[in-house]
């Protein structure tokens, strides 16, 4: 049996803990993170990417608690892929340098003068007619457009990008295959693998799996917080198209219809990832009364769209968080610091720097500094998970 001691150990490789694993390594601490199967193939490789400045939470007309912890993050975001942020992200593909919100028809007086606020400077820009990207240029289009000021990005770069140089440092390891023990303190002291014969102890751990927190959480009997799953029914519409998409799309409800992304595949198709509305709506249909949905609301949102050799698959998908009263969606990133463990949900992709600020505040507050200091050699012949691929391009 192996021992590695190191400061700190986050379970889980998406968004949350790869982020987590730069941004305390760059703080000096020892980091180590047990990844079960691949880099961001739970929720994060299934997203659309897209960094929200929480304009779709204020769809009401009312700038929500919501809508106003999210609102630094673009320009966070930004900042890192310039290389002049927290974490170098150079190199991670951007997708759209914005993602759009168009109405089909005009939109209420209310909702204009809303977005035409002061407060809403910077992140709501209307666009003039001459701008408008191709897939609007049509004379059926008669409703508004504006231009937020969020970015899209690819995911599976994303997550390739927070590996680099931290390669040797990510472990193939599922922690639902083995024990954990904890000091008569309550304080986590070991994780063990028998079969990788494996003994891993640390300072402080990190539960960063998403969904597999809630398995995690069991283990450890550890009652409250507790996790909630909300799911989604998203719909994939791959074809051959010279339009791309980046956008919400808004009706009577202030809940977007149906959020489009545009992602390219190796064969030149391209996917149409449909969220929002229809996937939240979706979850009790079957696939074949999705697609029929999502094929409807395309003739009602787009009607001037020609589809040239579609396919289109749905992808069900669950999102996990800390648990709410009525199952409503959380309003910021969630992390809960107990004993020597913290239990992190992002909550959404775009919030985990707020997450990661989070963590090195309650490390900062615990004192905890860095102590070990774990060579190449330790972690020789230990496997490594590979960056997952999205869905779609396995098709
Ligand atoms: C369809 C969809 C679209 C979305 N779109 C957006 C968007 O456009 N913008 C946005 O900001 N947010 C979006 N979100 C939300 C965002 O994707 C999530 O908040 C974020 O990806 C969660 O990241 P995570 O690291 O917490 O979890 P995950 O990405 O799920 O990663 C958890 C990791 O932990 C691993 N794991 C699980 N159990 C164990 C274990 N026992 N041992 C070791 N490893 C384990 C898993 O294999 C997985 O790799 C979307 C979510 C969904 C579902």
């Amino acid at each position: 049996m192996k021992k590695l001691h190191t400061d700190i150990v986050i379970v889980g490789g998406g968004i949350a803990g790869l982020w987590l694993l730069n941004s305390l390594s760059k703080q000096g601490f020892d980091v180590l993170l047990l990844e079960a199967d691949s880099i961001g193939g739970g929720q994060s490789v299934r997203s659309q990417g897209i960094i929200h400045g929480g304009i779709k939470y204020a769809l009401n007309g009312v700038l929500s608690q919501a809508s106003d912890s999210i609102k630094d993050m673009p320009l966070r975001w930004k900042k890192c892929l310039t290389g002049d942020g927290e974490l170098d992200l150079r190199g991670v593909t951007q997708l759209s340098d914005a993602h759009y919100l168009w109405s089909q028809r005009s939109l209420g007086a209310k909702i204009t003068s809303f977005f035409a606020k002061k407060a809403m400077s910077g992140r709501v820009d209307s666009v003039a007619t001459a701008n408008y990207p191709a897939v609007f240029a049509h004379p059926e289009f008669k409703g508004n457009l504006y231009k937020l000021n969020e970015i899209v990005l690819d995911v599976p770069s994303l997550m390739a990008k927070l590996t680099e140089g931290y390669q040797s440092r990510i472990l193939k390891i599922d922690t639902k295959h083995g024990s954990w023990t904890k000091n008569s303190d309550g304080n986590i002291e070991t994780f063990t693998t028998a079969a990788q014969q494996l003994n891993i102890s640390a300072q402080h751990f990190i539960f960063a799996a998403g969904e597999g927190n809630g398995q995690i959480l069991e283990a450890l009997n550890i009652e409250r917080p507790k996790m909630q799953l909300r799911p989604l029914h998203m719909v994939m519409l791959t074809h051959e198209t010279d339009l791309s998409i980046y956008a919400h799309c808004i009706g009577a409800s202030s809940k977007p219809l149906a959020t489009i992304t545009h992602h390219l595949n190796a064969d030149g198709s391209f996917t149409w990832y449909f969220g929002g509305d229809i996937a939240e709506s979706g979850v009790e249909r079957d696939s074949a009364a999705q697609i029929d949905k999502a094929q409807q609301l395309m003739a009602k949102i787009l009607p001037w769209v020609t589809l040239k050799n579609p396919i289109w698959s749905t992808l069900r998908v669950n999102r996990a968080e800390p648990k709410q009263s009525g199952l409503t969606r959380p309003n910021a990133a969630f992390v809960h610091s107990e004993d020597n463990f913290s239990l992190c949900w992002p909550t959404k992709l775009a919030l985990t720097p707020d997450l990661s600020d989070q963590v090195i505040a309650s490390l900062a507050q615990r004192q905890i500094t860095a102590k070990f200091k774990l060579t190449e050699q330790h972690l020789q012949n230990i496997g490594h998970p590979q960056v997952a691929a999205t869905i779609w391009s396995k098709q």
